[in-house]
């Protein structure tokens, strides 16, 4: 499996995930970078946009999905997620606008960029290149529900539930953000597991679970509950980021992070979906770092990486062969 965080931040987010042979299955994980930023991050890692295979949506804010009406309608990228998300994409596309994470009203960039090139490919099947000649096809799973929206292709994955996309085992599970259902991810790929957690406002006993079982962990560090306290948002913003429909402050990742590891754990660690204004990368690294060393454990063998607004963050499995364990036993 290879992992690499295409931009992270409160303005824009999207992860990057491969596996298989030659990374065959490649799918995102939210899409809310303008396109054109999206087309060029990908592929300067040599991934063009009509090879994705899905797009796996967390919540409709518009910091997620910003590229969704381009990846669905020109790439026919197919979009999955539950069955109230979804609802909730079928009119972001039809309204031409979403929700952003503070309420704002933002307008679908798609009329802007009518100039992007329109891949010509099958809505259904994908041309692997390796062999040259086989054909897969690019809804093979039959659990899940094919539905055209405004006819491009959708997967209903209900929150909670286990499907094989590719080569990729995916597990949704629910989080607690406001919006209408918004869910994190647990990636599998031959025993090695990758675990999506941004925007929520608290961290739930059943998020604890699937964070444990992560070799890499992408983790919300949203605020600096002091920096927002003091800062300049209004006060209604305030109370609605530190709710518990919110973000997660660098405190409550370190608390998190401090209830899922094990003495056996090898981990990765990459923290995002920082706040601009709330926030520092330095804040974020020092909070979690100091938080871990007080509890004892030992940070030569904790690989913990802020994530950029930009490109940045980039993890292979094969790391997992050469890790030795995070605490001192
Ligand atoms: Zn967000
Ligand atoms: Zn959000």
């Amino acid at each position: 499996m290879r992992v690499v965080s295409l931009g992270s931040s409160s303005s824009g987010n999207s992860l990057y995930v491969e596996a298989g042979p030659g990374g065959r299955t490649r799918l995102l994980v939210d899409a809310g970078l303008g396109v054109r930023v999206l087309q060029a991050r990908l592929r300067s890692l040599g991934v063009d946009l009509s090879q994705l295979r899905g797009v796996l949506v967390t919540h409709e804010h518009s910091d997620h999905v910003l590229a969704l009406p381009s990846l669905l309608r020109r790439y026919q990228v197919p979009v999955i997620t539950n069955e109230e998300t979804f609802a909730a994409i079928e009119q972001g596309l039809a309204a031409g606008a979403w929700r952003s994470d503070s309420g704002k009203l933002v307008v679908s960039p798609t009329e802007a960029e009518g100039d992007v090139v329109i891949q010509e490919q099958s809505e259904t099947t994908l041309v692997q290149e390796q062999s040259g000649v086989e054909i897969v096809t690019r809804i093979q799973e039959s659990t899940l529900v094919y539905r055209p929206v405004n006819n491009v292709p959708a997967l209903i994955l209900p929150t909670g539930k286990t499907t094989a996309v590719g080569d990729i085992e995916v597990t949704s599970f629910p989080i607690l953000h406001d919006a209408v259902a918004p869910c994190g991810y647990l990636l599998s790929v031959g025993g090695c597991r990758l675990c999506v957690v941004t925007d929520t406002g608290e961290v739930t006993s059943e998020m604890l679970s699937m964070m444990a079982q992560a070799d890499l962990l992408v983790l919300e560090s949203n605020h600096d509950r002091q920096r927002l306290l003091r800062g300049p948002y209004p006060q209604r913003l305030k109370q609605r980021i530190i709710s518990s429909k919110g973000h997660l402050s660098n405190d409550q990742a370190a608390n998190a992070v401090l209830k899922t590891w094990r003495p056996d754990s090898i981990r990765w660690l990459w923290l995002g979906h920082l706040s601009k204004t709330n926030n520092t990368p330095s804040l974020a690294l020092t909070s979690m770092r100091e938080r871990l060393q007080s509890a004892g454990a030992n940070l030569s063998q904790l690989h913990i990486t802020v994530l950029p607004p930009g490109m940045g963050g980039i993890w292979d499995s094969t790391q997992l062969w050469h890790a030795p364990s995070l605490w001192d036993l």
